[in-house]
Order: structure tokens, then C-alpha cells, then sequence
């Protein structure tokens, strides 16, 4: 009976892999969210991604710090000098050589399933073309509406990409002030973290989960300096990022400023302000549809940041190859499984250098433990746990572990 069911859990697993690719994105954007005040507020759900993420706390914002173009740029891959959004109005956008990213994901895979969730009407009326399937305007009533409809869609076993919008920390910055000493912006990004919280528990509870490849991406449009934003001050344009996965590495970039497009006289764009060697080097917001849309397309072997026809101004985040093959499964031994008590992880391939996550979920989804091993043999006691089934996580390696 045992090994029926087994058998018959595998064939569905099986199965499921092939209704859709097993390469799938994750964009959760947060309005309006300074770094000062991200990392000041208590974030948990969000910072449990930080261990296995590319991240940054210093990003800069390189364009006009209003959200229409803002989101417009971390949806194209491309500067509002290509894109042409310039305000809220979405006026003179540029879609049709400029397209959202899952259009250009569709020229490679038109099967992919693509949804947007947001509360901010306007972005969904104008950001949403035929590259989504599945476009969600939430009431902008708080934050749970939105993770609820999140979490319908990552109950779509066949969803590819999903796109979660919250308004709320920037509705707040715009009535109280953007301010890390602003206790009602603080509690906002807190609040938002909870709701992010629910929608991370509900993509860890897919019952495919462990043979899907999720790249999470994190990130904010702008910052904000008294009530508003627009303008071009460290405090408007000091945002943060990350991108979580086994596809990147696991490291904190600090990256100076490198200067902003939105620098123009007549409004032509003056370049003097850019400082294109350290833009080559920094997490900036195109960067967001140009990783994206490379993890979605990856088994092409085309690489976007450089596809002419595309024209595209982000760089992809993704780790090359020989560096994501670093761990297969077979270089990793769990024992003994099931397990009462000490469970050891062995591979040659956990070293200082490699760094190389180790995480343990449980079914629904919580993170129970999480380490970067510097040593071969890596020992978890299990007796806190409850007991079930678990998923084991090293790097791009996921095993299950039945905890006795
Ligand atoms: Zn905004």
C-alpha cells in the first residue's frame, strides 16, 4: 500500500512537470519603500530570503522617481527614454518596441502562464497586454486582498510568472511621510511583510514545489522624501532589491550611486550624469525584467541582456552555467532518512567558498532551518521539529525528509 502510494505520488509529480516548465518567477513589488526604512523595520518574512538571494540594500534608482515609469522600467527591462513613460498617466508609452516582459518571453514559449495582482488600477489598465493571461485589480483596501488573489494564483499549478503589487507602504509615505522615523511608514512595510509572509507560504505549499525552480524577486519603485517623490534626492531615489534562488548568488552587493537618467535639459537626456561603469555593476530596476525573463526563457540558451531585436538596458542576475551546476543530487547524502533525532547532510561541495544553502521546510511551507555549511558534513537536530514530511533544500538540490 505503502509503495502504491509512493508510485502514485511520483507518476502525479511527473505528470505536472510536464503540463509547464519548471522554471518560474515570483515578482512581489512594494511601492514607494526607502532602504533606510526597509532595513530599519522589522521584516522576517522577507529577510528568510535574504540567505538564499542576490541582494542589495543600496540600489539607486537611475530614472524619474514617479511610479508609472518606475514600474514601467522594472517591467521592460528598459529606461523611460525607450519606454517613454514619463508620470502616471502611462501617456506615449512605447509597448510595441517596448513590450512588458512576458510578451517577449511568449515569442520563445507562447505557452507560458503569466498573471498580474495589483492594487493600484492604473498600472494593471496600462501595463496589462497580451502577454498576461491573468490580470487581478484588487480594491485598494489593505494588504490582504491582494496576498488572498496572490494566492488563488499560485494555487494554479500551471502559473509560470506572477506579478504581486502593494500600494500600501507608498499610500502611507504620501499621508504621514516617508520617513524611517515615521512609526505609521515603518508599521506599513511591516504589515506589507506579513502579507508577503502569505503569499510565500502559499508558493512553498504547492504540491509540485519541490521539482519547480522559483526565482523570487523582490523590489521597490522608489523612495520617498517628506510626502511625495518625483524629484532626484538620495532619499527619493536609495531603494533596495534582492532576487532569491539557486539560480544566483548568495551574496550582498554594496554598489555606489551610478548617477540617473533623469538628468535632461529640453528634455533630452543628458548621459554626463550616468556613470556607465558602475551602472554595468549595480542592481538597478531593469535589471528585474531582464533576470526575470531569462530564468522563464533559459532553456533556449539565448541570454536577453544581449539579444539585439530586444534592445534591452537590464542585466540578467542569473549565475552562468558551470556555476549552477555546482551541487547535483547525487554529490549529496542525507542519512538516516526517516530520522529520529541528528540528521547529517554530506557533500565535498560545501565549502566557505561555495557558499551553498542549506534550508529545511516543512510541508506547509514555514522554513525550519536554514545554513550555509563551510564543511563537508553539516548535522541538524531534529528533535524540536514535528514530526512529517519535510523538504530539504542544498543549493539547486531538493530531497525529502521524513522527521520520526
Ligand atoms: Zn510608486
Amino acid at each position: 500500500m505503502k509503495i502504491f502510494y509512493v508510485t502514485f505520488f511520483l507518476t502525479l509529480n511527473f505528470l505536472f512537470s510536464f503540463s509547464s516548465q519548471n522554471r518560474k518567477v515570483l515578482i512581489i513589488g512594494i511601492d514607494g519603500t526607502r532602504s533606510d526604512a526597509f532595513q530599519q523595520a522589522n521584516t522576517p518574512h522577507l529577510d528568510a530570503l535574504l540567505a538564499s538571494s542576490t541582494y542589495s540594500y543600496d540600489s539607486w534608482h537611475t530614472g524619474i522617481t514617479w511610479s508609472g515609469p518606475s514600474w514601467t522600467t522594472i517591467l521592460t527591462g528598459v529606461q523611460w527614454n525607450k519606454h517613454l513613460v514619463t508620470s502616471n498617466s502611462f501617456s506615449n508609452h512605447d509597448f510595441l518596441n517596448y513590450p512588458p516582459f512576458p510578451t517577449l518571453a511568449k515569442q520563445l514559449y507562447p505557452n507560458l502562464n503569466c498573471s498580474i495582482v495589483a492594487e493600484w488600477d492604473p498600472l494593471v489598465d496600462n501595463i496589462t497586454n497580451a502577454g498576461w493571461n491573468h490580470a487581478v485589480k484588487v480594491p485598494d483596501t489593505g494588504n490582504w486582498p491582494t496576498a488572498d488573489s496572490a494566492v488563488v494564483e499560485l494555487q494554479n499549478p500551471d502559473i509560470d510568472l506572477l506579478f504581486a503589487y502593494f500600494d500600501k507602504v507608498d499610500v502611507t509615505g504620501h499621508t504621514s511621510t516617508f520617513s524611517p522615523s515615521n512609526p505609521l511608514y515603518i508599521s506599513a512595510i511591516q504589515d506589507v511583510d506579513s502579507a508577503v509572509g502569505r503569499v510565500l507560504n502559499a508558493l512553498y505549499a504547492r504540491p509540485t514545489y519541490s521539482s519547480e525552480n522559483w526565482l523570487i524577486l523582490v523590489i521597490t519603485d522608489h523612495g520617498g522624501k517628506n510626502f511625495g517623490h518625483g524629484g532626484n534626492s538620495n532619499e527619493e531615489r536609495h531603494i533596495w532589491w534582492m532576487a532569491s534562488g539557486s539560480v544566483v548568488a548568495h551574496q550582498q552587493i554594496n554598489q555606489a550611486d551610478p548617477g540617473t537618467y533623469n538628468c535632461h535639459l529640453n528634455n533630452v537626456y543628458d548621459s554626463t550624469c550616468v556613470n556607465f561603469a558602475l551602472l554595468k555593476s549595480s542592481p538597478t530596476h531593469p535589471d528585474i525584467a531582464v533576470t526575470a525573463l531569462h530564468h522563464l526563457i533559459y532553456e533556449s540558451g539565448i541570454n536577453p541582456e544581449t539579444k539585439p531585436e530586444w534592445n534591452l538596458d537590464g542585466k540578467s542576475w542569473l549565475l552562468n552555467p558551470s556555476e549552477v551546476n555546482e551541487i547535483a543530487g547525487e554529490n549529496v547524502s542525507v542519512y538516516p532518512n526517516p530520522v529520529e533525532g541528528e540528521l547529517t547532510v554530506r557533500s565535498s561541495r560545501f565549502t566557505v567558498e561555495n557558499k551553498i544553502s542549506l534550508e529545511l521546510f516543512s510541508v506547509d511551507g514555514r522554513k525550519v532551518f536554514s545554513s550555509i555549511p563551510v564543511s563537508e558534513s553539516m548535522k541538524i537536530q531534529t528533535e524540536n521539529f514535528a514530526k512529517g514530511i519535510y523538504l530539504l533544500k542544498a543549493g539547486s538540490v531538493s530531497k525529502k525528509i521524513v522527521i520520526e
